[in-house]
């Protein structure tokens, strides 16, 4: 039977003015019921276009939303697992607009099936009510591999190598697991405790982690695979490293890295991460880090959280869900906008952000209007407190030391069939390659990557 409603089933979700106040999760998910009204929405294309086009691991979407429609939750989720390793995680932080239901069929004449809260839905399920098992016994192989970084690389990575038997020890530099998905997405989009569940199952799987060790000067690609007699080493760190504005007043008390400021409130998790309290907040940038930013600067107590963007609310490149959220919790914006300098007190602390007004240019090299500026329309907006959310590259230095090979943009290069960097036995996937994307692409990669690295012991 299908349900030819042209709206998906409302995601229920906190009250917007609750939710500003509070770091649990905004939107709560579907029931049983409500999964089941929504999966009868889909149509079963026999092109699937969400799956083939849009998903960029391929997830057998109509399959497992069939099993939803039968009432067969845990029949979905074994599905899901062929292609996925994170289906909760992904549920709730993929681009789903752009990705699988932005192709979705049912979203040309309405709205498309909510596949990402489907997927979230039956995770969740599986999680609440059916404990995993080690799979049939494994027969090891006398092999060791070093993957540096748990982030979804890492994890997606150290599942699969497991599985094959190799004996798997994921290197993390802070003191928790799970990179990205703990410190950097803030509990109300994705709880800790989901991927708390990630590493214990992979602890489950004789995954072995050293925390408080990573690459580095000290610690180095030779030392991992003389010393250390790892037989192939599998970078999965990310791109980090913040990119800064270098504009007058970046060093003055009140400004923050996007990166820093999350690490903070995810680690904390009250409203005073950073040990004082501003009224008003500006973040700058428009991606989805921005607004993981924003979002949080509401939930510290400030009065006013403003997001200054360089190019109207079309070219962000933020996901249109996550805007409307911040909308919603009270969030405000300054398009085409630039910061041009940060204007300080006596006492070096921050008390406003001038700016240029813009308009929009030609296109840039990826089809967005560039940001032009408006000569003589300085103005200045009151705040005690900024947030640069302009981006985030690669570690160069640390590439560098390594004798990696490297692009002019910091991604790693690698062979594009194998994911073998110019090191013999050293592989890398995810934001280290790519540059900055989603959550699915590094875990996606990481599961590439295993596959090249068993191929390449296997020899
Ligand atoms: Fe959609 Fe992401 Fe799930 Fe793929 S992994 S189906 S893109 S939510
Ligand atoms: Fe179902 Fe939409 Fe995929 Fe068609 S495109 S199979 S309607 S989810």
């Amino acid at each position: 039977m299908i349900n030819f409603s042209k709206k998906s089933y409302p995601i229920p979700e906190q009250d917007p003015a609750i939710r500003r106040t509070n770091f649990l999760e905004s939107q709560t998910g579907y029931t049983e019921d409500m999964a089941i009204c929504e999966a009868m929405r889909c149509l079963k294309c026999r092109e699937h276009p969400c799956m083939t086009s849009g998903c960029p691991v391929h997830n057998r979407i109509p399959e497992f939303i069939d099993k939803i429609c039968a009432g067969q939750f845990e029949e979905a989720y074994q599905i899901l697992m062929n292609t996925t390793c994170l289906p909760a995680v992904c549920g709730r932080v993929c681009p789903q607009e752009e990705q699988c239901e932005g192709h979705c069929v049912r979203g040309i004449k309405g709205q498309p099936v909510a596949i990402g809260a489907l997927e979230r839905f039956v995770a969740d399920w599986h999680r609440n009510n059916v404990q995993d098992q080690v799979k049939e016994k494994i027969t090891p192989i006398d092999k060791k591999i070093a993957i540096i970084g748990s982030g979804p690389a890492g994890i997606a990575a150290a599942k699969e190598l497991s599985e094959y038997g190799y004996s798997v020890t994921i290197f993390e530099k802070e003191e928790r697991l799970g990179g990205i998905l703990t410190y950097g997405i803030p509990e109300f989009r994705l709880p800790k405790n989901i991927v708390k569940h990630e590493i214990d199952l992979l602890k489950s799987k004789n995954v072995k982690f050293e925390c408080g060790k990573t690459l580095s000067k000290e610690l180095s690609i030779q030392d991992f695979q003389t010393k250390l007699g790892f037989d192939a080493v599998f970078l999965g760190f990310g791109a980090g490293i913040p990119t800064s504005m270098d504009i007058p007043g970046i060093d003055l008390k009140g400004v923050y890295q996007a990166n820093d400021f999350l690490v903070k409130v995810n680690t904390l998790q009250d409203n005073n991460p950073l040990g004082r309290k501003y009224d008003t907040i500006a973040v700058v940038g428009g991606g989805n880090v921005a607004m993981d930013a924003c979002r949080s600067a509401v939930r510290t107590g400030a009065k006013k959280v403003l997001i200054v963007y360089r190019r109207s609310e079309s070219e962000m490149p933020a996901h249109v869900g996550e805007i409307k959220e911040a909308r919603d919790e009270g969030v405000e914006f300054a398009f085409l906008t630039s910061p041009i300098e940060i204007k300080g007190d006596a006492n070096g602390n921050v008390i406003a952000l001038e700016c240029l007004r813009n308009k929009l240019g030609e296109d840039d090299s990826r089809g967005r209007r560039k940001p032009v500026a408006i000569p003589n329309s300085n103005y200045q907006i009151p705040v005690d407190c900024v947030i640069m959310a302009v981006g985030t590259t690669a570690d160069e230095k640390l590439l560098k030391e390594q004798g990696l090979e490297y692009d002019a943009k910091g991604r790693l290069k690698v062979n594009p069939e194998t994911l073998e960097t110019s090191i013999k036995g050293v592989f890398a996937g995810g934001d280290n390659v790519t540059g900055p994307k989603t959550v699915i692409s590094a875990m996606g990669a990481g599961r590439i990557a295993a596959t090249a690295i068993h191929n390449y012991l296997s020899k």
